[in-house]
């Protein structure tokens, strides 16, 4: 059997962030329940053969999943539990924004199978979480991080946000340090970039009154962020991800050695049977190009060296019949000797390629090097 992800999409939220360029909408409940009809109707109807796939993460991301009520998450999961066949202990996950949350909630999710919880955080300071548009304060997130524990949840990740406007290195050290007293399994922390077309990129005046920290402070968050979460006990498996160990997010990894995965809900994506598809927002499927050989061995290798334990040699060529020197020899050659990959010989036909910590600094650079022609 071949391990298969699911990914879920709800697409509400209480109120749009002003960072945020995901598809997500305030609405009524009677547009949620709808929603949830045919999200489930989708699942249902989805014919691919899918019998010599087991099913190994399942993550409900958004929006904001935790607003909607918790039968509703329920359902769709009964939906999914009888179209598909599952590994023994699959990873599900569902993304909560603090404030959503309550014991019956929790209890219910429990109930369902979930067995991972996302909070969205982003930051432990009140003011800097106003200027986000955030829903939520610190309060309300410790609260909701507890009732989490005391539910049975003990796999929880928290999302951070460095290089908010008004942020200072004082202000997310706190940060850091604050989620860190709080134990949780997993960090993922990213730095703040303005989208185009979010509110922020609308009101850009704003940043006059709460300025952006400088290009340098924005590193030094960077480096902070490393160091004082492997000081304590998180290791970083990805550029932006940080886990205690063997609390890495399943789903995640799988989506960056590129498992297959179905989407299900507005805007999801799949990628199954080696073609790409999405869905559109009246739930019907739009076939993309197949992609071709070319850009599947670039996705594999920039999704792959996101990782901090980098590409397999043996898992290219099972995946594409071909040696990875052959397509890359000159490129790795000149990164290796630069600084800014490194190799690890795992056997005698086996070895990782990985970004060292100078290569993670340029990612993007570095990743340039692996288009092919
Ligand atoms: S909670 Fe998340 S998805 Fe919803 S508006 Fe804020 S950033 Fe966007």
């Amino acid at each position: 059997m071949k391990n298969l992800e699911i990914y879920i999409h709800i697409p509400f939220c209480i109120r749009k962030c002003n960072y945020c360029d995901f598809t997500s909408i305030v609405s009524d409940e009677t547009i949620k329940e709808r929603y949830v009809e045919k999200l489930i109707k989708s699942i249902e109807n989805f014919n691919s053969d899918v019998s010599s796939y087991s099913v190994s993460t399942i993550f409900i991301g958004g929006g904001t999943p935790s607003i909607l009520k918790p039968e509703f998450i329920s359902k769709i999961l009964k939906a999914i539990y009888s179209k598909f066949i599952f590994v023994e202990k699959p990873e599900i996950t569902i993304e909560a924004n603090p404030g959503t949350l309550n014991r019956e909630k929790l209890k219910i999710y429990r109930r369902s199978g979930i067995n991972r919880l996302s909070i969205g955080l982003q930051s432990a300071d009140d003011e800097e979480l106003s200027i986000l548009g955030r829903i939520h304060s610190y309060e309300d997130f410790l609260q909701s991080f507890n009732l989490a524990r005391e539910a049975g949840f003990n796999n929880i990740n928290i999302d951070l946000m460095s290089a908010i406007p008004n942020q200072t290195i004082k202000s997310y050290r706190n940060t850091l340090r604050k989620v860190v007293e709080l134990n949780p399994e997993h960090i993922s922390a990213y730095s703040l970039i303005i989208e185009e077309g979010t509110p922020f990129f609308k009101n850009i005046e704003l940043f006059e009154k709460y300025p952006l920290p400088s290009e340098e402070d924005e590193r030094e968050m960077y480096y902070l962020t490393r160091e004082f979460l492997s000081k304590n006990g998180y290791f970083r498996y990805e550029i932006s991800n940080y886990a205690k160990e063997g609390y890495e997010c399943k789903h995640n990894l799988g989506y960056w050695s590129m498992t297959p995965y179905l989407g299900f809900g507005v805007s999801a994506s799949s990628y199954f049977e080696g073609a790409r598809f999405k869905v559109d927002k009246n739930f019907q499927i739009i076939e993309e190009e197949k992609p071709s050989i070319k850009s599947n061995i670039e996705e594999f290798m920039f999704l792959g060296l996101r990782k901090t334990k980098g590409v397999s040699s043996k898992d290219f060529r099972n995946m594409f019949n071909q040696e990875l020197e052959f397509y890359y020899k000159d490129n790795i050659d000149k990164l290796m000797k630069e600084g800014l990959l490194e190799k690890e010989i795992v056997s005698m036909d086996e070895y990782l390629l990985s970004l060292t910590d100078k290569g993670i600094d340029v990612s993007n650079v570095v990743l340039s090097e692996f288009l092919l022609d």
